[in-house]
């Protein structure tokens, strides 16, 4: 169907109402649940067939994490798409006041390459749980995810309620050029930037779930040989392209070598000696990327790895030793499997670094000093992060997930993506037994009474 063609009857898919029939999503929910659960090996082959990803990745990070936000939805739609009576106001009285959630309308979603499953369908599901129709638009760079996305949707909804629609830039920029309610983008914040651009000449409300450069702060305090076990974890799932991997290190003078000692010792306890060999290492999912990776190395110290492969678009996890600030490695996001490692006497050495950035996506702090862990969260501004860990604050689906600033706009997960792609509508119901005649004009009450109103509201 053509894209002019698909909008339309997307659009008028969404006014016949059957959207806003709970039973409806609730149904075609569960099919796509049923659905996903028959297809679980074949999507993890697909995203295999993309870019190596280790199965356990695939299912750990993408279809399990899916299959969880899908069934929380499922067994929550019903109460969360309930009005919600707030407290009224004595000037109302009688009146009983509500906020009403309901679908923005026709809704676009965008996604990136990097998680493809999860970053195309997590919001899909929140989407679809408020009741608005879904026109999805997965990476043309992980092309066997996305077929595979086609063929779960085209088997459970109909096109006019769901649609997947692949391509590149081009067809992305054509969908941008449409009229929609609401429009969900994750990617870099280049492009991020494209899309609020777009969406501000129909005034389309937005979340932007875009990039940053996480830091992670070790400092003097801190368990060394966890904060290095967590760290690789963190750094190196998904092969570094992970929207909230760390990204580089600052670390206390005093612990940088304990530090290096033990991110060696566990990258070589994780993926071996010959780490090209491993199942569980991922490869660069475009040679574009791949090619940037590597030009970042040329100019840096390497303490350990730096090894690549063309033919795989294989880059070994690399520690990268004091990189010149703004430059390099330091001049923006990173996103692959390079890890700057920079050490810091003081706060203020802290500050220079955290200040000369977007506010982050992430950040990530390893210290028993309770005082310094509160001290970095109140100071300053990031989506969200971990003390003492790295990436685990995307699991609960309790917490908002999205960044601030130059790395995004909005949260989702759980009910906070259902609240997301929900308009709150406010009603005050007024009784009609009695009507309280002090606001109608003439005005006859006095103004000194006037100036008491904010004590009664
Ligand atoms: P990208 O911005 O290049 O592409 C994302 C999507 O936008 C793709 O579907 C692509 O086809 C489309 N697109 C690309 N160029 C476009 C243009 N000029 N006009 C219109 N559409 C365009 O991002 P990517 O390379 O796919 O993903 C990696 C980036 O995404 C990283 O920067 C990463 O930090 C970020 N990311 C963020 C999150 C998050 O949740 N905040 C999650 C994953 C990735």
């Amino acid at each position: 169907m053509m894209i002019d063609n698909l909008v339309q009857e997307q659009s008028k898919f969404f006014k016949t109402q059957q959207t806003k029939d709970i039973a409806y999503r609730k149904q075609l929910l569960k099919g796509f649940h049923k659905e996903l659960i028959l297809h679980e090996d074949a999507i993890c082959d697909a995203l295999y067939a993309d870019f190596k990803k280790p199965k356990f990745e695939a299912l750990a990070s993408e279809t399990q994490m899916v299959l969880s936000e899908l069934k929380y939805a499922i067994d929550n739609l019903e109460f969360w798409a309930k009005p919600t009576k707030v407290k009224s106001i004595w000037t109302n009285f009688p009146s009983s006041d509500w906020i009403y959630p309901e679908p923005f309308g026709n809704v676009l979603v965008i996604a990136p390459w990097n998680y493809p499953f999860l970053l195309s369908i997590s919001p899909l599901i929140g989407a679809l749980a408020a009741g608005n129709t879904v026109v999805l638009k997965p990476s043309e760079l992980s092309p066997n995810t996305s077929k595979i996305i086609v063929k779960l949707i085209e088997n459970v909804f109909p096109k006019e309620y769901v649609s997947v629609v692949e391509g590149g830039i081009s067809v992305s920029q054509e969908l941008l050029s449409k009229k929609w309610d609401y429009i969900f983008f994750t990617g870099s914040s280049r492009v991020g930037k494209i899309v609020y651009k777009s969406a501000a000449e129909h005034l389309t409300p937005v979340t932007l779930e875009l990039s940053g450069k996480n830091p992670c702060i070790v400092d003097a305090t801190a368990s060394i040989q966890l904060a290095a076990k967590r760290i690789v974890w963190g750094k190196f799932l998904n092969a570094g392209q992970t929207c909230i991997a760390p990204d580089y290190i600052l670390v206390h003078s005093s612990k940088k070598d304990e530090l290096v000692a033990g991110l060696k010792q566990h990258i070589e306890k994780s993926y071996g000696k010959d780490i090209e060999k491993s199942d569980d290492f991922a490869r660069i999912a475009t040679e574009g990327h791949y090619n940037k990776l590597k030009e970042i190395l040329k100019g840096e110290d390497v303490l350990f790895g730096g090894s690549f492969d063309d033919g795989e678009l294989y880059i070994a996890p690399t520690l990268v030793h004091e990189p010149n600030f703004n430059e390099g490695a330091m001049a923006d996001e990173i996103f692959g499997p390079i890890l700057p490692i920079i050490s810091y006497e003081s706060e203020d050495d802290i500050d220079t670094y955290l200040t000369n950035y977007d506010k982050p996506l992430a950040l990530y702090i390893f210290s028993n000093d309770k005082r310094f862990q509160k001290r970095i969260i109140a100071k300053y501004g990031f989506g969200g992060g971990a003390i003492n860990d790295t990436i685990v604050q995307i699991i609960n689906k309790k917490l908002p997930f999205g960044g601030v600033g130059g790395s995004g706009i909005g949260g989702y997960h759980g009910k906070h993506t259902f609240d997301l792609f929900s308009h709150k509508k406010a009603i005050v119901k007024r009784a009609t037994w009695i009507d309280v005649p002090v606001r109608y004009a003439p005005y006859t009450i006095p103004i000194k009474w006037v100036k008491k109103i904010k004590h009664l509201l």
